[in-house]
């Protein structure tokens, strides 16, 4: 027998606040050791994500690690490019951490539908996890698990980054020497750490590190450090051993190589920053074509607005009232008379007038030189116009 959703929430006593507020509905995914569920706000209709992580009491630091990844939510939320945390509710065995909504899931699997990116979805996707990441640094949060996995897209397909689950805050100078993330993903001074002593430990640039295997990775689809023994990957890590050739890498931009080059370094002291990357020709040219257009754009309308203007100032002499004299003078300057010239002419010669032939002639001049019936129609109807 199918189990009711009901039955199979958690908690339902103590965690009656959030039960009392949010509707669970089907599950999103799973982690290690929570569970991801739509909910719906009862009051709004909205919809949210609810993660719901169990803990037993031999999990202290299970549910210690969980709050300091709450408290540096909260402390990095309010960011295009972070996931919102909206509220979290804590009982004896739960913690429920509601968040916004990204209909779209991961990058990990919009990658793996699409296997590799053009430069310009790369390019969108890339600034996002990178202006992302610069507001975590400034804050001297480091994510330590970045990767596209834990790159969610929202209903706009606005990149969010999430699972902060690894992320700590650190003061100016300090360095971090326990060994977390996946292993992918790992830069050369981490791993430096955890198999060599006196290290002088790592930092921020780590989220620099993976954001270059991301960027290798959107680019070709394949990852820059894979071996199937792990120790031999890890060595390939530590001496910076990748490579951009072949076929995969054809019709990828110098530029875009470049940027890699610049993230994938192994002293993290000359490793780019998120603002340095940020500044990179990968990202400005496309500004760069984006402010063009908009130049184009703006010149564009000026020229519509002044010609507007323009219109309206002489729109007072422009309808011109047709007088009879000024017809019989001068009738090629209107353009009902001009056509009805220009047939006129055609019927009398049979051919056109070209002007190379006769050049102290031209359609108009045929016309003031000999009064037509219509032309004098036309001016005994102006001269009863006048004279009414
Ligand atoms: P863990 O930290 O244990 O890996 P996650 O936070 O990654 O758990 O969540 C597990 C899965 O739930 C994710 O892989 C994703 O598919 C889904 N998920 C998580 N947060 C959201 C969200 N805000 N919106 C939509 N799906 C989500």
């Amino acid at each position: 027998m199918a189990l009711d959703i009901d039955d199979i929430l958690p908690d339902r006593e103590s965690a009656r606040p959030f039960y009392q507020k949010y509707d669970p509905k089907e599950v999103l995914g799973k982690g290690l050791s929570s569970v991801v569920r739509k909910c719906v706000e009862k009051a709004t209709g909205k919809e949210y994500a609810c993660k719901i992580m169990e803990f037993n009491d031999d999990s202290d630091e299970e549910r210690i690690s969980t709050l300091r990844e709450i408290q540096i939510l909260k402390l990095v939320g309010g960011h295009p490019n972070i996931i919102d945390i909206i509220a979290s509710f804590e009982t004896p065995n739960y913690v429920f951490i509601v968040m916004e909504y990204c209909p779209y899931g991961e990058l990990f699997d919009y990658l793996t539908k699409v296997v590799r990116l053009s430069e310009k979805r790369t390019r969108q996707i890339m600034s996002s996890i990178l202006v992302g990441v610069n507001h975590l640094h400034s804050r001297h949060v480091v994510h330590r698990d970045l990767k596209p996995e834990n790159i969610l897209m929202d209903s706009t397909m606005n990149v969010k980054i999430t699972d902060l689950g690894f992320a700590v805050q650190i003061s100016e100078n300090e360095s971090l020497f326990d060994l977390f993330g996946t292993p992918g993903y790992m830069a050369p001074e981490l791993l430096r750490c955890s198999q060599f002593e006196n290290m002088p430990g790592y930092g921020l640039p780590i989220d620099l590190w993976a954001c270059g295997v991301i960027l290798y990775t959107l680019l070709s689809g394949l990852p820059p450090f894979w071996h199937r023994k792990q120790h031999l990957m890890f060595r390939a890590i530590m001496e910076g051993q990748y490579t951009m050739t072949g076929s995969d890498w054809d019709d990828v931009s110098e530029t875009a190589k470049d940027l890699i080059r610049h993230l994938l370094v192994i002293n993290p002291a000359e490793r780019y920053t998120a603002d340095q990357a940020l500044q990179h020709p990968f990202f400005n040219d496309d500004r760069t074509r984006r402010r063009d257009f908009m130049a184009k754009r703006t010149l564009k309308a000026h020229i519509i607005l002044v010609w507007s203007i323009h219109r309206l100032r002489t729109l007072h002499y422009r309808p011109q009232p047709i007088r009879g004299k000024e017809l019989l003078e001068n009738p090629y300057r209107f353009k009902s008379y001009r056509k009805m010239i220009d047939s006129t002419a055609f019927l009398l010669y049979g051919h056109w007038i070209k002007k190379d032939e006769h050049r102290n002639q031209n359609r108009a001049t045929l016309f003031q030189t000999e009064e037509k019936s219509d032309l004098v129609r036309h001016e005994q109807q102006q001269q009863q116009l006048l004279n009414q």
